[in-house]
């Protein structure tokens, strides 16, 4: 029996997906919801590992199978300054390094390996991760919950009316979400977005002429900024497993 004490939004999380709430809110801030949520996801998982997770020995198991996170990942974990945490986790992925290189030979192709996408060598192939970085594949689980309820509820009003009155989605995230679903709607919002940026921008450029300058530069000043983001996402969220591959 539900207690009488729940409040509204506890019950509407319960009837709503995952992750629901979190997008109508980051709707509400600048630049594209979901990278913005992978970004918050992927620092608080940084965070959970090295103040919660770092002396259990699945975290120990799954850092060592993955030699340690990527390139961003593992640049951000050294952000969080938890130094002695980090010292504890990657003894572990530089003793995994140790017993993998251990007596492996180390007899390759010689510059016809160069023109191999994958490195035959024994030495290379035990110090090729069996599993992708952890954190990336936490961030792979949760933006395909974000896409889920992008599909699912853009005939939502509340949802809609939050996708309005945000930047819209960056160019990869809008792409994944309209190969699940779509609707005129839902299109013709994003589309808006991209149109407005456009005409922001000819307006810088039209007053960056200095032949032409008859005003200061106004909001438009950093559209050329807003275009690149709206085109790759925002930095980090994307292409971070390709170190591991
Ligand atoms: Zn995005
Ligand atoms: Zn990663």
């Amino acid at each position: 029996m539900i207690p009488y004490t729940i409040t509204d939004r506890k019950i509407k999380n319960m009837l709503t997906p995952f992750g629901y709430f979190d997008l109508i809110d980051a709707m509400a801030e600048p630049n594209c919801p979901v990278c913005r949520l992978l970004e918050r996801d992927a620092s608080k998982l940084l965070t959970t590992i090295l103040y919660e997770y770092v002396t259990e020995p699945q975290t120990h198991a799954t850092f060592r199978q993955s030699l340690g996170l990527c390139n961003v990942h593992g640049w951000q974990m050294a952000e969080q300054g938890n130094v002695m945490s980090i010292a504890v986790l990657y003894s572990a992925v530089i003793d995994e390094a140790l017993k993998q290189s251990k007596n492996r030979s180390h007899n390759g192709q010689g510059l016809r390996g160069l023109f191999n996408r994958v490195p035959r060598s024994e030495l290379s192939n035990a110090l090729t991760p069996d599993t992708p970085c952890p954190v990336c594949d936490k961030l792979d689980e949760n933006q395909s919950r974000y896409m889920s309820v992008f599909a699912e509820k853009m005939t939502d009003d509340r949802f809609m009316t939050a996708f309005k009155a945000s930047d819209g989605l960056c160019l990869n995230h809008f792409r994944q979400v309209v190969a699940l679903n779509s609707t005129p709607e839902f299109v013709i919002t994003q589309r808006a977005k991209w149109q407005h940026l456009y005409d922001e921008m000819q307006e810088f450029i039209r007053k960056y002429d200095p032949t032409k300058a008859d005003s200061a530069i106004g909001i438009e000043g950093d559209s050329w900024l807003r275009a690149i983001r709206q085109m790759v996402g925002e930095k980090g969220v994307f292409g971070k497993r390709s170190d591991n591959e």
